[in-house]
């Protein structure tokens, strides 16, 4: 555990932050007070992902679908189906 996002959200000055958290097997970097993520970096948080060597943080650039489970959503909110399916989500294939 390198702790360069620690650092980096102290530098930041960021007002909830990251620590290390939990004792022996158990440590680990976290949120303090079971903080959310979001909140603990909102300023910090793009240089806290570039300085990560490992990418246990890293932005996400896609996730799953709201309307279906065959395509992604990308970071800018737009759906994708993979090119097989026709390349573009109208939330069908659930229905
Ligand atoms: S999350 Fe990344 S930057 Fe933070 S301590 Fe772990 S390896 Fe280091």
């Amino acid at each position: 555990m390198c702790e360069a996002c620690v650092h980096v959200a102290e530098n930041a000055q960021e007002e909830l932050g990251l620590a290390v958290v939990g004792r022996g097997f158990q440590v680990a970097v976290g949120v303090p007070f079971n903080g959310e993520l979001s909140k603990a970096i909102r300023v910090a948080a793009r240089r806290c992902a570039e300085v990560c060597p490992t990418g246990a943080l890293a932005f996400r650039t896609q996730r799953a679908c709201d309307l279906c489970e065959s395509c992604t959503l990308t970071a800018n909110g737009q759906r994708t189906l993979p090119e097989s399916d026709g390349g573009e989500c109208n939330g069908s294939s659930l229905e």
